[in-house]
């Protein structure tokens, strides 16, 4: 608590010792911060330059050449790699000198189109070191989806695999990249990983000799030790596309210095990291999560991160606690839809496997229910881990609320108090003006700069100012709701676009999804408004189900009634809607735009769907009609 105070009352000391213990510094910074939100221009150790690959591999040489670096498990139970921080550094450096021999220079962008391995770290690690900024697509979008972020970010050069694995399922990636591409100018080079050796005559179909590089030939030939070219604080070391569950997507820039210190102080912190671990953050690297927690995070503190490319029912509903077993994860870091997926079917595999090894179980994306919460806390941790519940965004590139395991008591379903050097506040949606004391709810703002947030959309500015600084002069809008409880703890209500005017009452969709998933019948809920006439507005619920819960009237009553139970009667559901599945981003958010555009009776005008990992839950829910007119 004491540290948390002086990282506010005494900001740039506290970040300046942070920065210099935490990060390499090929030149010290002269200043903290400048800038602020009002103006957009908010900077971090100006002044000072360093390089990512070198703070993530490089300096740990001397001391951990032969430890662990990354644990890759693929696809196939078991099937995968290890590589140590030298095997690392090594290819990192060949895939650098293929990239400056294919012409990339310092401030170009790279297109990272591949699935969750050490080929791709080895490619964001190897932009860095040279001074490219990567930016990853991640590789379950669609051709259009990639050219779309291609253009947009202006990137010559795109690196991919021939095919990416999932759940059993080829994904061929090279031919979606030949579709993405084909016939435009857009890229000069697509350089392929192949992952299968064998297949060099998949290289004939589709292949442009003058476009396409064979990776694995050129790597072998390429120098194991690349220069690497020390940044500025503020260049931007990647653009990163947020996962579009309120819009379109925006193209979000992270800078080198500010970032990376962002990553290294919360994996640190919020994960109580220390000499030895083996880190298994379990998200795709082409998410935020990924980016952070599965490579520079980790890599930052010298530790082992795993690399996990398949899912979590794959081929069976224990993969997670299998994966947990085999490697002796310490920290293990998912998200409230895995939970609540794998809760469904109950604890019987779990016993199958040693989880003792873990000591922090991590959820991020959504807000976590209580009874999920619980779930993972006793059947995963076996009441001995700590559950961290971390609040951010895309926008914030590391944590902002989140615990801090064996310092703050925890609350089942909130992400407790805010992480060093971040300032939150509610405002009161209509005045602007702050929400003082506790036991209060509103609207989710930031209150001062913190050196891991985005400087800009690529290419976009005004939609930046727009989207975060506009509304709420000298604050950052998160577009979150939150309620700060009596210990002034931070519950996240949900978007704040979700909240629901019923007769006056205003109420956040995490409060009844919460509600509804507590019965022992359902599996998850998403919660949204539609136009009621004389409520001004009605909540329609989305409700999918536990193996073996029936759909019965009876039960659709039960629901209605354990909902008022809990928040009163003017929550009660006035539609539920069961279904099988519920429409979800690609990174596994409920898109709940989605689901108030049916519930308003208007299925043709659903805005951009781009992100929408399965179109045909969609399709199935219109097919019902089941809307509310
Ligand atoms: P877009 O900005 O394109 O609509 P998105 O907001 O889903 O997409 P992300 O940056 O991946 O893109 O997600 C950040 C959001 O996820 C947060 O604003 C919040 O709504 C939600 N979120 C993340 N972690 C948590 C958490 N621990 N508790 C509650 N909500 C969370
Ligand atoms: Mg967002």
């Amino acid at each position: 608590m004491q540290l948390y105070n002086r990282s506010i009352t005494d900001s740039d000391r506290f970040w300046s010792e942070q920065a210099k213990s935490l990060l390499h510094w090929s030149r010290p910074f002269e200043r903290v911060c400048q800038g602020n939100f009002a103006d957009g221009d908010v900077a971090w150790f100006t002044g000072g330059t360093l390089n990512a690959a070198y703070n993530c591999v490089d300096r740990h040489l001397p001391h951990r050449a032969h430890q662990t670096a990354l644990i890759y498990e693929g696809d196939e139970l078991g099937e995968g790699y290890s590589l140590t921080y030298h095997q690392l550094h090594a290819r990192v450096c060949r895939v650098a000198n293929a990239l400056l021999s294919m012409g990339v220079r310092r401030g170009d962008v790279v297109t990272l189109y591949m699935p969750t391995s050490p080929d791709l770290a080895c490619a964001m690690l190897a932009c860095a070191r040279i001074g490219a900024t990567h930016s990853v697509v991640f590789a379950g979008f669609s051709a259009g989806a990639l050219r779309d972020r291609l253009a947009a970010s202006g990137s010559r050069m795109l690196l991919t695999c021939d095919v990416g694995k999932r759940g059993g399922k080829t994904l061929e990636l090279k031919k979606i990249v030949d579709e993405a591409v084909g016939g435009t100018d857009l890229v000069h080079h697509v350089g392929v990983f192949r992952r299968d050796p064998d297949a060099a005559q998949q290289r004939s179909e589709g292949w442009e000799e003058s476009r396409d590089v064979d990776m694995n030939e050129l790597l072998p030939r390429m120098r194991p030790y690349c220069a690497y070219v020390s940044m500025e604080a503020e260049d931007p070391l990647f653009i990163l596309y947020t996962s579009g569950s309120t819009g379109k997507p925006k193209g979000l820039v992270h800078t080198t210095g500010g970032y990376l210190l962002q990553a290294a102080m919360t994996t640190k912190n919020t994960f109580d990291l220390k000499d030895g671990d083996v880190f298994g953050c379990v998200a795709d690297v082409g998410w935020i999560t990924g980016h952070t927690y599965c490579i520079y995070g980790p890599l930052l503190l010298g530790a082992t991160s795993v690399l996990f490319e398949s899912t979590p029912r794959y081929p069976h509903h224990g993969r997670y606690w299998d994966l947990i077993d085999r490697h002796r994860i310490t920290q293990f870091y998912t998200s409230p839809t895995a939970i609540r997926t794998l809760m469904k079917f109950g604890t019987d595999k779990i016993k199958e496997y040693k989880l003792d090894s873990l000591r922090v179980l991590g959820s991020v994306g959504e807000p976590i229910n209580p009874e999920a919460w619980t779930w993972y806390f006793k059947n995963v941790g076996h009441s001995r881990c700590t559950v961290v519940d971390t609040w951010w965004q895309t926008e914030t590139g590391g944590h902002m609320m989140a615990p801090m395991p064996g310092m703050t008591p925890l609350k089942p379903g909130s992400c407790t108090l805010p992480v060093y050097g971040v300032q939150p506040a509610l405002l009161d949606p209509l005045t602007g003006e702050e929400i003082e004391g506790d036991d209060v709810e509103g609207l989710l703002v930031v209150k001062r700069p913190w050196p891991g947030m985005a400087r800009t959309i690529h290419g976009d500015h005004h939609r930046y100012m727009d989207v975060y600084f506009n509304s709420y002069r000298g604050y950052y809008a998160t577009g979150d709701g939150a309620r700060r409880d009596e210990n002034g703890y931070y519950w996240i209500t949900g978007r704040v676009d979700d909240v629901v005017n019923v007769a006056g009452h205003r109420i956040g969709t995490a409060e009844v999804e919460s509600s509804l998933a507590s019965h022992d019948g359902v599996s998850e809920a998403a919660v949204v408004g539609f136009p009621d006439p004389s409520k001004g507005q009605g909540l329609c619920c989305y409700v999918t189900l536990n193996m073996g819960t029936p759909s019965t009237p009876e039960f659709i009553a039960e629901l209605k009634a354990q909902v008022r139970r809990d928040i009163g009667p003017f929550a009660t559901p006035d539609v539920i809607v069961i279904t099988p599945d519920l429409p979800k981003t690609r990174s596994g958010k409920i898109m709940r735009r989605i689901l108030r555009k049916l519930a308003e009776g208007e299925p043709s005008a659903l805005g951009d769907t781009s992100t929408l990992a399965d179109p045909s839950v969609v399709e199935r829910l219109v097919a019902t009609q089941f809307w509310v007119k």
